[in-house]
């Protein structure tokens, strides 16, 4: 009987679904995972990076361009965070519906209110946040956001079903929302002062109130050298700094040295969906980011 339902309950699956499904490529998990969410059966999605990898830096791999040249939405975190790998898959991929500006191009930025929006652009030096920060995916509030985007998108591409997209996008936020109390509750009252490796947890902390005292990069994407570590260890000495969040695919080594410096503790932290094993979809990945600032 064990195979014979699954099996049936497929079969009517194949009978009452879309007849051909949405297409979705996805460049970080945090997206996929929504957008799986929010088309349900009616959406196939195929995410990009593992999660385990630096976002800025995604390997490409054959397989992504023919994802995309058969999919019908391809969703970005947008602000340069995939600049070095979806134009250029993109471009490769010659799936005119999806190109930047058209229907099958959704850039969830344009939805957000942006942080760190720099004054001049300067790339020489490395800076992988020239169109302001990128990382909005840490803030469940922006990815509520997010998540009606996509809703609203893919019932523009696919009509039939808009109200279905709709309904799930409000489902998630409903469990988001149910969520904030509990993560806001087990952070409360710890005044967390940290640093992170890379700016990347600027909405994060602003949006659960922890005090984000600096990064060990000096600028993003640009390793620091002897003078700023040693200046960064000294203002963390000064302003009572306990805590060095680090983004799990860097090395343990500098952290490793201003933790020895300052007596701060150091924590390993994804930062994206799947960048730990606890982190299986979006609200786990909050659940395990929550918990690992919380010492739980
Ligand atoms: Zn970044």
């Amino acid at each position: 009987m064990k195979k014979i339902i699954p099996l049936a309950a497929l079969a009517l699956l194949a009978i009452t679904a879309h007849a051909a499904p949405l297409k979705v490529v996805a460049t970080i998990p945090d997206l996929g995972d929504i957008a799986q969410k929010v088309g349900g059966t009616t959406a196939e999605v195929y995410t990009m990076a593992s999660g385990l990898e630096d976002p800025h830096n995604v390997l490409m791999k054959p397989s992504m361009i023919s994802k995309l040249q058969q999919a019908d939405l391809f969703i970005v975190l947008g602000l340069d965070l995939e600049h070095a790998y979806a134009p250029a898959l993109l471009a490769e991929s010659r799936n005119q519906k999806i190109q930047l500006g058209k229907s099958g191009y959704l850039d969830c930025a344009k939805g957000i209110s942006v942080r760190d929006v720099p004054k001049s652009l300067d790339r020489s030096e490395g800076e992988q946040h020239a169109q302001g920060n990128p990382h909005y995916n840490l803030d469940p509030g922006r990815m509520k956001v997010a998540a009606g985007e996509i809703a609203d998108r893919m019932g523009q591409l696919d009509p039939a079903n808009a109200a279905t997209y709709k309904a799930n996008a409000q489902a998630f936020g409903a469990k988001l929302e149910a969520k904030f109390a509990e993560w806001k509750a087990k952070l409360a009252g710890k005044n967390i002062k940290f640093v992170s490796y890379h700016p990347d947890m600027v909405y994060f902390a602003e949006r659960f109130g922890l005090t984000h005292v600096g990064t060990i990069q000096p600028k993003p994407g640009v390793e620091p050298g002897p003078r700023y570590i040693d200046e960064l260890i000294s203002k963390m000495k000064q302003e009572g700094v306990t805590l060095i969040a680090k983004e799990s695919f860097y090395s343990d080594r500098l952290p490793g040295q201003i933790a020895k410096a300052t007596g701060a503790r150091v924590i390993s932290v994804p930062i994206m969906v799947h960048g730990t094993k606890a982190a299986s979809d979006y609200i786990a990945f909050i659940d395990a980011l929550v918990n690992a600032f919380a010492g739980q």
